[in-house]
């Protein structure tokens, strides 16, 4: 069976979740920003904390912020396993569309309702 995710796709969607992960961790004030030399922050920090807000603004809140970040985390994890881009219920491929979208998708369009009804027990 052919696959969308070749090992160029591969590079491309796991890049896309680094630099979402480090929004992230700057939008919840856990790095700073990934701007310039760290050692630029030292002794005038004025710069950071516009972008700081400018990450806040992105998200609903910090609550969305970390589930956004785990869920982030847990696709880079998958690169690791091998299993990244593979439902996580019926261990089919997820459609190359589907993850240029949301590239931390853990299912297929078809399961993602499925699991998170019963894994999760709805919102
Ligand atoms: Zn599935």
């Amino acid at each position: 069976m052919a696959t969308e995710l070749t090992p160029d796709v591969l590079a491309e969607l796991r890049r896309q979740l680094e630099a979402k992960r480090a929004r992230l961790r700057t939008a919840l004030g856990m790095e700073p920003p990934p701007t310039g030399d760290p050692s630029d922050l030292v002794g005038d920090s004025g710069d950071a904390s516009v972008d700081l807000e400018e990450a806040d603004r992105e998200y609903a809140g910090e609550e969305a912020a970390r589930h956004d970040l785990a869920e982030v985390e847990h696709a880079l994890a998958k690169f690791a396993l091998g299993t990244y881009g593979r439902c996580e219920y019926c261990d089919g491929e997820i459609p190359l569309a589907r993850l240029r979208v949301l590239p931390e998708a853990r299912y297929d369009a078809a399961h993602e309702a499925l699991a998170e009804a019963q894994g999760r027990g709805g919102a």
